[in-house]
């Protein structure tokens, strides 16, 4: 865990699979959080801002990898190219060779083996990131070009980004709203967090999303904390899924019951803590449970589901 002096408490808020909630969370925390900058690395889908609604400090693009393409003045229609791309991305129409640039991976292949130098390969526009004011405090997020890749790259900048913004303005905590699923911007996600908010739903599906997504966690050695959205439709599923998680050493931060007024407080771009919806207690309970929560130096975390085959260990 950080040292307060010198170090920046950063709580990256995860889910095994979207649809948890986990934004709406997010949101609620937000409006409770003090001192604090919000980053959305859920880069490919990213909806904070649907509640957050940031006003625009300064945008900046973001180049990520390259994509190749003819210059058909210099091109003698040889088709090497052609041959040996292996994505299909090069065409042929109308007595001219083409690059489909939603097709090529940048590999570079075509450009090394033009004999004509006709290939171009300048680095791709992918999207904008941005840092914003919102009515809690600074926030950091980004839009990818809709079909671009690099989601994970994406998320190391932003997270650059609040790290470097905390610190020029004396933030003390960055909360990040993480990306679903266990892939490549979980992994950035995670890279130098100093706690993990896991948020699931009690079902079986729920729980082997949570294993595969603390094996994550596990493997890069960030503290595990559980939020169990929407528990009262499932009580004992709820149990069995605290008793798996204590017995596994993760933190149970709380659960959270099902409330139309969730929704309805996201529907008129509000948090639910900012409404009087009671609600809001409960999540104002479990947020005071997060930002105080200190592992114990010796806290071993283990697999929960012992013939569970998690993808990092
Ligand atoms: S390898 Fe170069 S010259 Fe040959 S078709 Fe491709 S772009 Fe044109
Ligand atoms: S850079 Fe690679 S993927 Fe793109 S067109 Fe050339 S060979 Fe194909």
């Amino acid at each position: 865990m950080p040292d307060a002096k010198t170090e920046i408490h950063e709580i990256v808020v995860i889910s095994g699979k979207g649809g948890t909630g986990k934004t709406s969370l997010v949101a609620a925390f937000a409006a409770l959080a003090q001192n604090t900058v919000f980053c959305d690395l859920d880069v490919d889908v990213p909806d904070l801002h649907i509640i957050l609604r940031p006003v625009d400090r300064m945008s900046t693009p973001f180049m990520g990898g390259n994509k190749a393409s003819i210059r058909s003045d210099a091109c003698i229609t040889c088709g090497q190219c052609h041959e040996i791309c292996h994505f299909d991305a090069i065409k042929w129409q109308d007595g001219t060779f083409f690059i489909d640039p939603a097709l090529c991976e940048g590999c570079g292949v075509c450009v090394a083996l033009c004999p004509q130098l006709a290939i171009d390969f300048p680095e791709a526009h992918c999207g904008v990131w941005h840092i914003s004011d919102t009515r809690f405090g600074p926030m950091v997020h980004a839009a990818l070009v809709p079909g671009q890749e690099n989601s994970g790259r994406l998320v190391s900048v932003l997270k650059r980004e609040a790290r470097a913004l905390a610190k020029r303005e004396g933030f003390t905590t960055i909360l990040c709203d993480g990306s679903p699923g266990i892939g490549c911007p979980v992994i950035s996600s995670l890279a130098g967090a100093t706690l993990a908010v896991v948020v699931t739903e009690p079902s079986i599906s729920g729980l082997h999303d949570l294993e595969r997504v603390a094996g994550v966690c596990r493997h890069f050695r960030v503290p595990v904390g559980v939020v169990i959205n929407r528990w009262d439709l499932n009580p004992e599923g709820t149990t069995d899924m605290e008793n798996a998680c204590q017995k596994a050493g993760y933190a149970i931060f709380g659960r959270v019951p099902f409330d139309a007024a969730m929704a309805h407080a996201t529907a008129q771009g509000l948090a639910a803590t900012e409404t009087d919806a009671p609600l809001g207690h409960t999540i104002k309970k479990i947020w005071q449970t997060i930002v105080t929560f200190r592992p114990a130096a010796s806290a071993t975390l283990r697999p929960f589901i012992p013939a569970a085959q998690t993808p990092l260990d």
